[in-house]
């Protein structure tokens, strides 16, 4: 039997399990977010998954070229809507910045990303990072997502987080070799109509069929293409909180 709407996603006995394929700014504002909501009863256990073991960093805030700098001021790009000032702060206490309007180096960015999801792993616990490329996702049983793992094996969850970044194949998504691409060919999710990115309603993807799933979803450049899409970080946050938002609920379903 395969999930539906009305199926529980909460089990009594297992901690409830959220993964997250693609470690980068998405990915990780994902895992901060829904870290940051374990007062829930049920302490979820977050597995974040990177193939190239740059958690935090991704493509955006690996380079180590001080030359490379955000576009956006430190102001914009706190990992918290609730708390503008958090990475102000951050910045400042470790002498990267002197104020909002100054542009940080691109992989401080990264290091600010990477201290801010292990600071909710020291409050919360739960948090797994592992580098390993995740080749497909199946629906197991109770439509519970089963992420393949290229070199660990599958990896059943209760959510899945489609967050692998930017898509390759530039301009259509069905011919994507990596995740999105292959989640279509799989008939698991559908192209949004311009095939610039996958079909999604409110960051749940699309069957091929139209209807949301209820344990798949997408945040980043996978949503290039649909009207809320937005690949910068102060949308990605706002997409992360909501959706961890919307996860919490799910998982505490009885
Ligand atoms: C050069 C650059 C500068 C930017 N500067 C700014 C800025 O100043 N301000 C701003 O607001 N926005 C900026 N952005 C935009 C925004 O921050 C990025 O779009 C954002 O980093 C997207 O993050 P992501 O995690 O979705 O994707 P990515 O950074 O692409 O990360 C995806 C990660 O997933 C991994 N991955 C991919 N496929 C798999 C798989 N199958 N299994 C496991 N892992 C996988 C990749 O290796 C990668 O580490 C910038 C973007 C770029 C490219």
């Amino acid at each position: 039997m395969h999930g539906t709407h009305r199926d529980s996603i909460r089990t009594a006995t297992r901690t409830p399990l959220p993964a997250i394929a693609g470690g980068g700014a998405s990915g990780t504002l994902a895992a901060v977010h829904q870290l940051n909501r374990a007062g829930a009863p049920l302490r979820p256990r977050v597995v974040l998954i990177d193939d190239d073991g740059r958690h935090g960093r991704g493509v955006a805030y690996a380079t180590p070229d001080p030359a490379h700098l955000l576009n956006t001021p430190a102001a914009a790009m706190s990992a918290y809507s609730g708390d503008p000032h958090h990475l102000v702060r951050w910045a400042t206490d470790l002498g990267r910045a002197t104020g909002g309007g100054d542009l940080l180096t691109r992989y401080d960015y990264g290091d600010y990303l990477r201290d801010t999801l292990a600071a909710q792993e020291l409050l919360h616990g739960g948090l797994e990072l592992r580098t390993d490329r995740v080749t497909g996702i199946a629906l197991g049983p109770y439509g519970r997502p089963v992420l393949r793992c290229a070199t660990l094996g599958p990896l059943t969850a209760d959510i899945a987080i489609v967050a692998t970044g930017h898509l390759p194949s530039a301009g259509d998504v069905t011919a994507d070799p990596d995740l999105a691409g292959t989640l279509i060919a799989d008939g698991i999710a559908r192209p949004e109509p311009l095939r610039l990115g996958l079909e999604t309603r409110d960051g749940a993807l699309l069957t091929p069929y139209g209807h949301p799933h209820d344990r798949l979803f997408t945040l980043g450049p996978p949503r290039r293409g649909a009207l809320d899409d937005s690949t910068a970080v102060p949308k990605i946050r706002a997409k992360a909180e909501r959706l961890a938002e919307r996860i919490t609920t799910l998982l505490d379903r009885p």
